[in-house]
């Protein structure tokens, strides 16, 4: 179906942060197939552990135990919120469960129709509702009638965020930084009020970690950067290491909200995909790694910054966005960076957003500045 706009070109192959076209020209890559790719394309211990756990065994359903599945779930337990896990396969597969989890978890306090607030400018997926979760997506002429008890206010008002929240309210559902909307962190002050709000009124705050998570902002779930701590956490996009794995983490006594039988996906936690996942969190989660894509992150924000035609950057580590001076257009400057080989994205009208791999180093950022100033000029 022709819901997609493709640029003309076809990538073949890929190593690190390098891609090579159909053509065999070589291009470098600050978009990442979306954020998926953080640890390089073809990283030898992802391709060796898909490769191994392919010739051992596919899968066998979610009816049995299978150690990648148990060992991924630990490990995300492990290094973010402490609770229980619920593999998927997408990132709005996993906000689907998180979704249906703070609506168990409302009703067993006695909320009839509980409401999730979320934000403005928001993206948690496709889905119907991940797709009600997203206001400026959720056309309830084009694919009414939506799921109902979802209700938006302003990305950076704290006083709008206390107001919103109530008895009623089961969740505050939101992205530290909104990627799909052209990298905007939330700030503090929006997140502990939604903190506050949450604890006084017994719902639950659940942060979208699709696109910060897995070392992209440089630690490895973006929250651990912030003041306040979510009690749902959900990942996908680098998770699977380039293979389709989401994730919804719980704080410690969630866990067991959702009972046998209240959920469930055929091919979610399959052994392929959960031992690319495992090698994905391997190469991401580590110090230098890590430090690389704060220190390499903060020199692309302030080299961007100082291009004519850039009127504004935002974002953390290796999760940049920029609006451009009033009148440039945004769409020709990628169209521009990518015929000179380099792959970066516009999330809206007016900017453009780098998500490199974080495995470029200083001479890759050095040759996309120089490559986006020149597609300026
Ligand atoms: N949540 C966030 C923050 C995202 O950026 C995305 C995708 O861009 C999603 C959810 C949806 O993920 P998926 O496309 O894997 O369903």
């Amino acid at each position: 179906m022709p819901t997609y706009g493709r640029a003309p070109v076809e990538f073949v192959r890929g190593e690190g942060a390098r891609l090579w076209d159909s053509e065999g020209r070589e291009y470098l890559d600050f978009f990442a197939g979306l954020a998926v790719h953080n640890a390089g394309h073809c990283h030898p211990r992802i391709v060796a552990a898909i490769r191994d756990q392919a010739e051992l065994l596919g899968g066998t359903s979610n009816l049995f135990y299978s150690e990648p599945a148990m060992r991924l779930c630990e490990r995300l337990s492990q290094s973010s919120l402490g609770g229980r896990v619920f593999l998927c396969n997408s990132g709005a597969e996993a906000n689907e469960c998180a979704i249906k989890l703070v609506r168990k978890h409302a009703h067993a306090r006695g909320v009839e129709r509980p409401e999730i607030v979320v934000l403005d400018g928001a993206f948690h997926g496709r889905t119907l509702a991940a797709l009600a979760a997203t206001p400026r997506l959720a056309r309830e002429d084009l694919f009414g009638p939506l799921p109902a008890g979802f209700v938006a206010v302003a990305r950076d008002d704290p006083e709008a965020m206390t107001a919103a929240v109530g008895e009623s309210t089961a969740a505050v559902l939101l992205e530290p930084i909104q990627g799909e909307a052209g990298v905007f962190c939330v700030p503090d002050e929006v997140l502990a009020a939604a903190r506050e709000a949450c604890d006084a009124n017994g719902a639950l705050l659940v942060f979208d970690e699709v696109q910060t998570g897995m070392g992209r902002t440089g630690s490895l779930w973006a929250y651990e950067q912030l003041p306040v701590r979510p009690d749902l956490m959900t990942a996908a996009k680098a998770l699977g290491g380039g293979l389709p794995v989401g994730a919804c983490v719980t704080s410690l006594d969630l866990g067991e909200t959702l009972e046998r039988g209240e959920h469930g996906s055929t091919f979610a936690g399959g052994a392929v995909a959960a031992s690319a996942a495992l090698a994905a969190i391997e190469i991401v989660d580590d110090p230098a790694s890590l430090r690389s894509a704060r220190e390499l992150g903060g020199r692309l924000v302030g080299e961007l910054e100082a291009l004519d035609g850039v009127a504004d950057v935002r974002g953390r580590g290796l999760m940049v966005g920029a609006t451009l001076d009033h009148g440039l257009d945004a769409a020709g400057v990628a169209a521009r960076c990518l015929e000179a080989g380099l792959v970066i994205n516009v999330p809206g009208e007016g900017m453009l957003r780098f998500l490199p791999p974080l495995v470029i180093d200083e001479r890759d950022l050095g040759r996309a500045i120089e490559t986006v100033r020149d597609a300026l000029r």
